[in-house]
């Protein structure tokens, strides 16, 4: 395929490990779809900046656990910046629950944002990228879908476990049309999400545990995913599919057999 101009959808892409990626793929000349939930602000923020460094962005509001809003930005975004090219699925959310707490409202709203968002985006922008015969697909789990035991996180581990045997799976029935379809799983990334509900005074706590857990010496940045998801919705990405990345600065309290 000719690549005249590349088009990125990069869901949950106003925030944390989302903003890095768009901003990342805006770096190397791709119009950018910052897809976002509920809060308008950081995403509306992020398109001017883009605008301002000469990308062509737009901000859509959807659920990803939606299919109805999904397919409606699927088309917003095609018919605004031009036919997808790459497909980012970064929304996600955490519940934390252990089985004492196991919430079911919950853990299947989790389920639903998590599994069902990445089965919903790429049902609803895989016949366009077929037509076309090009793809790149880059799902973001996690490392605890792998190996890590940090409390709380069993229910959100087991999701993201899912989005590794969906990226699998559906590598193998994408592939034969031009579609390449990847995982990247971080580590701990400072973020919303990684801070949470902590105090400042946990929250530096957990960065220097989890800094001494790493072979790096350091906690992961929403650019260390950013870096990696760039190769893998590259052209020159074609021949690598299925594969899960993982981007965790090496831990040592477990070693990933990804
Ligand atoms: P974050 O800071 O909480 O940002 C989450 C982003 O997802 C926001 O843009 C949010 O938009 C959006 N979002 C949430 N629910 C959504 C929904 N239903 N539909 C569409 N967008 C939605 O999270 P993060 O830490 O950057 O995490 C990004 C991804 O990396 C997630 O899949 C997460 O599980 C994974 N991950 C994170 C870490 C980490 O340590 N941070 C580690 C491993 C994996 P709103 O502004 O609308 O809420």
């Amino acid at each position: 395929m000719a690549h005249t101009q590349q088009v990125a959808i990069v869901t949950g892409g106003s925030r944390g490990i989302g903003r890095a990626i768009s901003t990342r793929l805006a770096t190397q000349g791709v119009s950018i779809c910052v897809n976002y939930s509920a809060r308008p602000e950081p995403a509306e923020a992020l398109v001017k900046e883009l605008h301002t460094g000469g990308t062509s962005a737009i901000a859509v509001r959807a659920d990803v656990s939606d299919p109805t809003q999904v397919e409606a930005l699927i088309a917003q975004a095609e018919a605004e910046l031009g036919p997808l090219t790459i497909l980012v699925n970064n929304a996600g959310i955490s519940a934390p629950a252990t089985l004492e707490t196991y919430d079911e409202a919950a853990l299947d709203r989790m389920r639903r944002v998590n599994v069902n968002g990445v089965i919903n985006t790429i049902r609803a922008t895989m016949m366009g990228m077929k037509a076309r015969g090009y793809g790149r697909i880059v799902n973001i789990a996690s490392n605890a879908a792998i190996g890590t035991a940090l409390p709380g996180t069993t229910f959100y581990a087991a999701t993201k476990a899912e989005v590794l045997i969906l990226t699998k799976r559906f590598a193998l029935e994408l592939g034969h049309t031009g579609i390449t379809v990847n995982a990247v799983c971080p580590g701990w990334i400072v973020t919303e999400m990684a801070r949470g509900t902590a105090t400042e005074e946990e929250f530096s706590a957990r960065v220097a545990e989890m800094r001494e857990r790493t072979m790096v010496g350091r906690v992961g940045a929403p650019e260390d995913i950013a870096a990696a998801v760039a190769f893998l919705a590259s052209p020159e990405a074609g021949f690598t599919t299925a594969q899960v990345l993982t981007v965790d600065g090496g831990r040592k309290d477990y070693i990933g057999h990804s």
